[in-house]
């Protein structure tokens, strides 16, 4: 497997409208567009900083992960997310060197890319997503 940059930062936010002025109007960023992924319950808006992004995370529903991370453990980075040339062989190769994965199979993320997180036990508590696009 081969990891080609750091693709995003993900950052679990209780409102983007709110955090956006932030990240917009007071960091300087443009906020590129948001989308909401139904299945993960959770409405994403994207910040590019030079090669990578800033990804906030609002959940559309409490019971949604976002909304079960905040609850837990208040709003602030939550996953770092790792762009790599093949999700399947980096699956493959991760589950053979005895990672444990939260995604056996890559499973579709914002902005049509094939995403997997990797379990934090096995990262030293660091939630891993790879993504691929
Ligand atoms: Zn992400």
């Amino acid at each position: 497997m081969k990891i080609l940059k750091v693709d995003h930062i993900g950052i679990a936010v209780s409102s983007i409208e709110e955090v956006k002025k932030l990240y917009s109007d007071i960091l300087g960023l443009t906020h590129l567009g948001s989308e909401t992924v139904a299945e993960q319950k959770v409405t994403t808006a994207f910040f590019p900083v030079g090669d990578t992004e800033v990804e906030l995370l609002e959940s559309t529903s409490p019971d949604g992960p976002i909304g079960k991370y905040i609850e837990a453990k208040g709003q602030g980075v939550q996953h770092i997310a790792f762009r790599v040339d093949n999700i399947e062989n980096a699956l493959e190769e991760l589950k053979a060197k005895g990672i444990r994965l939260i995604d056996e199979k890559p499973r579709k993320g914002a902005g049509g890319a094939k995403i997997a997180f990797l379990h934090p036990k096995s990262t030293f508590g660091v939630l891993v997503e790879l993504s691929e696009r």
